[in-house]
């Protein structure tokens, strides 16, 4: 099976739990979340699947402690945007003790629980970030 056959949904689902991006190997962009056309090659650019460390530091980060509903049981807690190594810049949350961040910090994605769904009780899972080294 060749990867351009297989479909959206898993490659979006992939993206989500594994930080995948794409990169433009005309150009060398990295894109996240990942782009079908490179906005600065567009057609000539050619794109291919882009995994990342994961790693990064926090450029600027926020301490929520009002929760939309359902969140309330994970006040306070603090949600970055986070430069990656490899040079894109993502928004997540991050977790732990929000006291220790501060702007520059390394941080490193984890997958953690997301919320429960509590009629279902589906457990959403996706990418979250932690303080690196400690
Ligand atoms: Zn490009």
């Amino acid at each position: 099976m060749s990867q351009g056959s297989v479909p959206l949904f898993w490659r979006l689902k992939k993206s989500k739990y594994n930080l995948i991006g794409t990169k433009c190997v005309t150009c060398n962009s990295i894109f996240f979340p990942p782009k079908t056309l490179c906005p600065e090659c567009r057609s000539k650019g050619k794109l291919e699947e882009f995994q990342f460390s994961g790693r990064g530091e926090v450029i600027s980060y926020t301490v929520i402690t009002a929760a939309p509903e359902g969140f309330e049981a994970y006040t306070p807690y603090a949600v970055g945007l986070i430069k990656l190594d490899e040079g894109a810049t993502i928004s997540g949350q991050i977790v732990g003790d929000a006291s220790k961040l501060d702007i520059g910090k390394r941080v490193k994605s984890v997958f953690r629980k997301m919320y429960e769904d509590g009629s279902g009780g589906v457990i959403h899972y996706g990418i979250k970030f932690e303080v690196d080294g400690e």
